[in-house]
């Protein structure tokens, strides 16, 4: 390995020995950037490594919020601000028990260099609470989210920071923090947060955005192979905002979701989700109970298999892991690896562990693609709503998804031709990482040493 690399991988580490999830992103990005850190021995002289590495500020902060019953709880709400070399930072909040700092600085590490591969002026951000909003009511989730934009909200702004949803944030939570920072800062600065309703300023498509997005990239993959998504099964995992965008895209462009999984087990429909009834029904089922998918087998007479997962079937042609973070390692990867299955497309952020994702890159028969360019069609079209906000106009959902389509193209081409002119070949992996590394260092170096 590159010594420079090395010596900040193991400077990492020492420093943030506590934080596994970090670490394990940190690891993966860096070791793919020998080729461009060889070329540029400027880079060590600049600290560029030290400080892409450290996130340029971090707030952590008391959430304090009353519930249904009068009783008092208190939740620790954080906000990474990564790297805004490339504009204002932007990325989600994620509202889930297993929120910690590990968790944020990871995310907020990879959509650094998510957000800089879209081409698009953001930096990177990520934030959220381990505040659980399952089981909650309406009332008891706005108070949450009031609390905790009451104390976010004199660190973000259209110019600063644009926070959006991610697990556990969605419309409902963007809407409710939407409306107290309104009322504190007493301006409709509608570019401080994205993911808004339409009907306050959100885009047209964006909760489609990220499903739609890894479905437009999986498009590129299948055309490199001189194929297309007619008549491809699919099996992904998660089947929320995202996972229910991808059914719905596939469906309409002629493939076929025939598996997908959630925290109870997973349900087998080899008909695939392909019909309005069904895509409604998952809506209506995640709506009620979010932890279980069984009831689909029920309803339309199909097989479910309880508390396992679906990697590692044969009958598909595509695997799309699309609910949270290494939900496949080693033991899954093998599996995956002797399926036969060529596609392994990650759409969540860091689906896989770093052993995992090596096994499956080292098979000569995979096409593996990392989310950190599958999943950017979500946080592009929060920037494009971002763009429509500050031109006080809205666009049509066909010029959004026009857009979305030539930013995944765009990701996908560059990842390609940047592994190609490294001499890697065919990596999407580390074209992805190349590509995103090298915008940010670009502005990093352009803007001073700080
Ligand atoms: N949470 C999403 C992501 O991981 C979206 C972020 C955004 O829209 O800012 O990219």
């Amino acid at each position: 390995m590159n010594q420079y690399i090395e010596r900040v991988l193991n400077a990492t580490k020492a420093k943030n020995a506590n934080e596994p999830e970090f670490l394990q992103t940190v690891e993966e990005v860096l070791t793919s950037l020998e080729p461009v850190i060889n070329a540029h021995p400027e880079y060590e002289k600049a600290a560029l490594l030290e400080r892409m590495v450290e996130p340029e500020r971090v707030i952590e902060f008391r959430v304090t919020w009353e519930d249904d019953n009068h009783e008092w709880h208190v939740n620790r709400g954080y906000r990474v601000q990564y790297n805004a070399a490339l504009g204002p930072y932007k990325g989600g909040i994620r509202f889930d028990p297993s929120v910690n700092l590990s968790i944020i600085k990871f995310l907020g590490f990879e959509q650094t260099f998510k957000d800089a591969m879209t081409g698009l002026p953001i930096g990177g951000a990520k934030g959220g609470s381990d505040f659980d909003p399952r089981g909650r009511s309406d009332a008891e989730v706005m108070r949450f989210c009031q609390a905790f934009i009451t104390e976010l909200y004199r660190h973000i702004g259209q110019d600063i920071d644009c926070p959006a949803g991610d697990l556990g944030c969605g419309g409902r939570e963007i809407g409710y923090m939407y409306g107290q920072y309104r009322r504190i800062v007493g301006a409709a600065e509608m570019g401080a947060l994205s993911g808004k309703a339409v009907s306050t300023g959100g885009s047209l498509m964006r909760p489609e955005a990220t499903g739609y997005g890894a479905v437009y990239y999986l498009m590129e993959v299948l055309k490199h192979d001189g194929t297309d998504l007619k008549g491809k099964r699919i099996a992904i995992s998660g089947y929320g905002n995202v996972g229910w965008g991808i059914m719905q895209k596939v469906a309409e462009l002629g493939g076929k979701v025939t598996y997908f999984a959630g925290p109870d087990g997973y349900i087998h429909d080899p008909d695939g989700v392909d019909t309005k009834e069904k895509l409604d029904y998952i809506l209506e089922m995640r709506a009620k109970d979010p932890m279980h998918c069984a009831p689909y087998a029920e309803k339309f007479g199909c097989e479910f298999v309880p508390g396992q997962k679906c990697w590692g079937v044969k009958d598909v042609d595509v695997y799309m892991p699309s609910a949270t973070q290494n939900d496949v390692n080693l033991e899954w990867a093998e599996k995956i690896a002797a399926s036969g299955v060529k596609y392994y497309i990650e759409v969540a952020n860091m689906p896989t562990t770093n052993d995992a994702l090596a096994l499956l890159r080292a098979q000569k028969h995979m096409v593996v693609a990392p989310s950190k360019a599958v999943n950017a069609g979500g946080v592009s079209v929060s920037e494009l709503e971002m763009a429509q906000n500050a031109e006080r106009l809205y666009w049509s959902a066909e010029e959004v998804d026009e857009k979305l389509k030539g930013i995944m193209k765009n990701i996908y081409n560059a990842s390609v031709e940047v592994a190609e002119r490294y001499g890697l070949g065919y990596d999407l992996v580390a074209g992805a990482n190349l590509v995103g590394f090298q915008k940010v260092a670009d502005a990093m170096m352009a803007q001073g040493i700080f």
